[in-house]
């Protein structure tokens, strides 16, 4: 298990300080939306989660199903999945476009940044 589920996690710093420095502007966890997205621009019409690989039941090397109550956690696991599905077929259907971020991109250094700029900008 990597990293503690919290609002102010490291990658989400790392994909807001970065989202800034590229020029944009955003709000944070907007209680009112489903799902809380982590940041929304409101002029693009799009919400970004940045998701923890382990929480969200991420396919790569950083999701590890624990051995010592794997059941437990693997309900878990598959309930948070399908919670974040189904909030982004509410945020679709409120009109969002929803971006994900994902913890093992950031952590291995992969220039998500590039693609996530050019799918906000989709819309500009
Ligand atoms: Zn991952």
């Amino acid at each position: 298990m990597s990293g503690i589920r919290g609002k102010n996690t490291r990658p989400e710093i790392i994909v807001r300080q970065a989202l800034h420095k590229a020029g944009f502007r955003f709000r944070l966890h907007r209680k009112d939306l489903p799902g809380k997205p982590d940041l929304v621009l409101p002029k693009y019409e799009a919400a970004i989660f940045v998701h923890g690989c382990f929480w969200h039941g991420h396919d790569c090397r950083y999701f590890k199903i624990p051995k010592t109550r794997t059941d437990f956690w693997m309900a878990k696991i598959a309930s948070n999945s399908s919670r974040d599905q189904r909030d982004i077929e509410a945020l679709h259907k409120l009109g969002w476009r929803v971006m994900v971020v994902w913890e093992c991109d950031i952590r291995d250094k992969k220039d998500w940044l590039t693609p996530l700029v050019a799918d906000i900008r989709r819309n500009g």
